[in-house]
């Protein structure tokens, strides 16, 4: 069994990890660490909550502690990403560490980080808009900058971050050493990977763009008119943490509101609320203060909240692949969550296609399927058509 020590780190990371109870590498971890240690390039897949985090940023630490002259970045899709990326690098760092990092994100002061810029950081984390800000201000410079991470790619290309990412790589040291990761492996980040990474060592955990078997997914489906009552009637049936996601912004205010009008506690999250207000609703779930997060994709990207029991997709994903994403927030570090699809008679194609993306084997068998037939491997349909009063038979 591999443990942190046969990695030799420095004394003060394995300290740390100690500390955090971090007693053993995940599997990602294990394959990671000692190829990026080795100066790897690494194009990794990971099914969400499996430490990759950890996995880029404990090689990149134990390199600044034992050379001078390493800087890294890592760019993130979504600011809340980036924040908790520095919040887990920060908690390998001891109270009197020097090594400095600073949060480039939109929604928060850029003088501040200007700032922060000046007193060089060993390490920048940020989100493509505020690091192209900030080099076009020529606040950051990038040239000594030799380790650099891309996390979440796919969700940043989904995004139209790649001229961006172009951008950044015309900045950074040509001497770098670069870490890709991805939820999934689509052609487009294997281009990507192909025009930025150098003989890359490969790590895919697990069945690409499969989600974890902690997760156990379903299918309900219902009416339109029907989709509330059943949404709670879910939320009831479990009584813990959840997040519901929607396709619109005013669709979660809307939701939050509703469900509050039924007793159940939540709060909306989506692109348009104010940064300071998405980190409290945010620390806000973490602390147990309300049950349900009313989320549109972007704003739930990265959120890691251990203790998110359940996802339900009120609206299905806009984009196939979200779907990973969406139910990768429960589950979190090998826990059990569940997964519920509250689907409509319209989102037949869309659930084949969700069920092609994580099952690739299936889709064969599903495109044999009589037209209109739901998907019965994964996600499982649990019931057919339910509507009001079907439901109410289920309560009975
Ligand atoms: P991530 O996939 O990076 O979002 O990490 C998921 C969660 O697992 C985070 O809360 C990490 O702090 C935690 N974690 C990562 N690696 C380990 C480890 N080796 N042991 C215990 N917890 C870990």
């Amino acid at each position: 069994m591999t443990t942190f020590q046969d990695f030799a780190l420095p004394e003060a990371l394995q300290h740390k990890l100690d500390a955090l109870g971090f007693d053993k590498p995940t599997p990602v971890q294990e394959r990671a660490i000692p190829a990026a240690l080795e100066h790897r390039d690494i194009l990794g897949s990971a099914q969400t909550g499996t430490g990759k985090t950890a996995a880029f940023s404990i090689p990149l630490l134990t390199k600044i502690m034992n050379h001078a002259d390493v800087y890294g970045i890592i760019v993130t899709p979504t600011r809340e990403l980036a924040l908790q990326v520095d919040e887990q690098i920060r908690a390998f760092l001891s109270a009197k560490s020097k090594i400095r990092s600073v949060v480039l994100i939109g929604g928060a002061s850029i003088e501040r980080q200007v700032q922060a810029l000046g007193k060089r950081p060993k390490i920048v984390v940020g989100t493509p808009g505020r690091i192209i800000d900030h080099l076009e201000r020529k606040s950051l410079d990038l040239s000594g900058f030799n380790y650099v991470v891309l996390d979440e790619t796919d969700r940043m290309l989904d995004m139209g971050f790649s001229a961006p990412i172009a951008e950044i790589f015309s900045h950074v040291s040509k001497e770098r050493q670069t870490l890709l990761f991805s939820a999934t492996l689509p052609k487009n980040i294997q281009k990507i990977s192909a025009q930025y990474l150098q003989n890359p060592v490969r790590i895919e955990m697990g069945q690409v763009n499969s989600v974890g078997d902690n997760i156990v997914q379903s299918t309900q489906f219902v009416s339109k008119d029907g989709k509330f009552e059943m949404l709670v009637d879910a939320l009831r049936e479990h009584d813990q943490s959840a997040i519901v996601f929607m396709n619109s912004k005013f669709a979660t205010e809307k939701m939050a509101k509703r469900l509050k009008s039924a007793g159940i506690t939540a709060e909306a999250i989506h692109g348009d609320l104010r940064q300071s207000k998405r980190e409290r609703v945010i620390s806000n779930l973490r602390d147990n203060k309300f049950r349900v997060l009313v989320a549109t994709d972007v704003a739930a990207r990265g959120i890691d909240v251990p203790h998110i029991h359940q996802v339900i997709n009120f609206d299905l994903p806009r984009q196939t692949e979200d779907y990973i994403h969406r139910i990768g927030r429960t589950g979190r570090n090998g826990a059990q969550g569940i997964a519920l699809n509250l689907a409509t008679r319209d989102d037949m194609e869309k659930l084949n296609d969700i069920e092609r993306l994580i099952n690739p084997n299936a889709a064969k068998s599903a495109h044999n399927r009589p037209a209109g037939k739901p998907a019965r491997k994964k996600p499982q349909a649990k019931g057919r058509w339910r509507n009001k009063k079907s439901n109410r038979a289920r309560a009975a």
